[in-house]
């Protein structure tokens, strides 16, 4: 296998041009095929004429693919299984079945990771009643953001386990959904539900 250096030159097809060029390996951003987000700093080779990437080498193929795990890791957790249950009810209040239960938490992840204030109020469901229970039940959040979100949340809330977090977005959603309606949030959230259904 060749290995390319940073300044390395070769003739290559670029792609763009729809030519061969001569094409010069360096540091760049490559996005992924599927367009879904980028890999930083990755040696690629760059079409001297036209300025963008022809080729990636092989070497870099590993990293890229260590990128793409990174961005797709599902947030795996447990939580006490009568916050499941709290999950589909709220779902249900929405005309949604559980199946809606991942994008709910994602929204609300998503939404209170933007809303300082709403993320300070998190610690105080830690007090309920419901918080506590054993932590028997799996859950699971897959898509590119929510690593990210979690991680801001975990920020403005000052709740650094993962668990805890996900127990008071729960009981956040809890609080909105069933025990003092927010009619603005479940109306929009309806709309939601009908979007993606
Ligand atoms: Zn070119």
């Amino acid at each position: 296998m060749i290995i390319y250096k940073v300044g390395d030159e070769k003739k290559a097809v670029c792609s763009v041009c729809e030519a061969l060029r001569t094409v010069s390996y360096q540091l760049r951003d490559v996005p992924f095929d599927d367009g879904s987000g980028r890999v930083k700093d990755v040696i690629a080779g760059v079409c001297k004429t036209c300025d963008s990437v022809a080729v990636i080498p092989f070497q870099s193929v590993p990293a890229i693919k260590k990128q793409l795990q990174i961005q797709r890791k599902a947030v795996e957790s447990r939580v006490p299984a009568h916050m499941i249950d709290l999950l589909n009810l709220a779902s249900a209040q929405l005309g949604a079945t559980p199946d809606f239960v991942p994008l709910l938490l994602k929204y609300y992840i998503h939404q209170l990771a933007s809303n300082p204030e709403a993320a300070r109020r998190l610690v105080t469901f830690m007090t309920s009643e419901l918080a506590t229970g054993l932590a028997n039940k799996r859950l699971s959040l897959k898509g590119r953001e929510i690593g990210n979100d979690i991680d801001k949340l975990k920020t403005l809330s000052q709740i650094n386990n993962t668990t805890e977090l996900l127990k008071g977005v729960v009981l956040t959603i809890h609080n909105d959904l069933l025990v003092n309606p927010d009619v603005q949030r479940i109306a929009l959230l309806k709309s939601f539900v009908a979007t993606v259904a």
